[in-house]
């Protein structure tokens, strides 16, 4: 997987976040402690600062475990720790397979799940608990289906993006029973989950970044 596209997407990534901001704090300030926004802001800011300005371009598995580590360091909170960990997970699975030209759909659909899994292993949220996971599994699924059914990465990365889309606005209705937001039991019911809209948002921001 080309380390232009993982580049792309961590500066449109760091772009959206940044207008994003003060919504995805709002949707915290509903349901958790209002910090969400903030955190993944000041962790992309660091993440484009970490970029290479120009020089040997860097491999793409090498920019998302450097990143993951950025993220880890620098967003704080569950999500600082979910999303850093993920994208070190990405790297990693990326790494470990050779290059071969036409593999680049199966790549990206071995390495987002990969990075979804580690996020489920550590968090331990199921589907419909009312996190992040409610986004991204579906855009697993989502991306695996186009994978196997030898879809451009541009399609497939678009019905992700459509998937997390659904999925994060689904999770309006759930009651949370993970993380901050389960603290406040059926006062959680009606408002879209945080971390949720920001998977929405990455998820997004890497089919643009794909088919631009
Ligand atoms: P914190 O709740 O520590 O302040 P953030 O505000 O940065 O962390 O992120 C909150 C988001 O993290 C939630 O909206 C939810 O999507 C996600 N989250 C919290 N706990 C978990 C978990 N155990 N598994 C998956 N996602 C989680
Ligand atoms: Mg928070």
């Amino acid at each position: 997987l080309s380390g232009g596209l993982v580049e792309r997407w961590l500066r449109l990534s760091a772009e959206r976040v940044a207008d994003a901001r003060v919504r995805l704090t709002e949707l915290d300030a509903a349901i958790g402690d209002g910090d969400h926004g903030i955190n993944l802001d000041r962790g992309f800011r660091a993440v484009l600062a970490g970029l290479h300005g120009g020089g040997e371009p860097v491999p793409g598995p090498e920019l998302l475990r450097s990143a993951g580590r950025t993220v880890m360091g620098t967003v704080g909170g569950a999500s600082g720790a979910l999303y850093g960990r993920a994208l070190v997970r990405a790297g990693e699975r990326l790494a470990d397979r050779p290059a071969a030209h036409g593999q680049e759909v199966l790549d990206l659909a071995d390495a987002f799940e990969a990075a979804v899994e580690s996020i489920a292993a550590l968090g331990r949220a199921r589907p419909g608990d009312k996190t992040m996971l409610d986004a991204l599994l579906p855009a697993t699924a989502a991306l695996r289906s186009a994978a196997t059914a030898g879809l451009e990465p541009e399609a497939g990365l678009a019905a992700a993006a459509d998937a997390a889309a659904r999925g994060a606005r689904a999770t309006i209705p759930l009651l949370a029973t993970r993380g901050r937001a389960s603290y406040l039991g059926d006062r959680s019911i009606g408002h879209l989950d945080p971390g949720a809209a920001s998977s929405a948002l990455l998820v997004r921001a890497l089919a643009d970044a794909a088919s631009s």
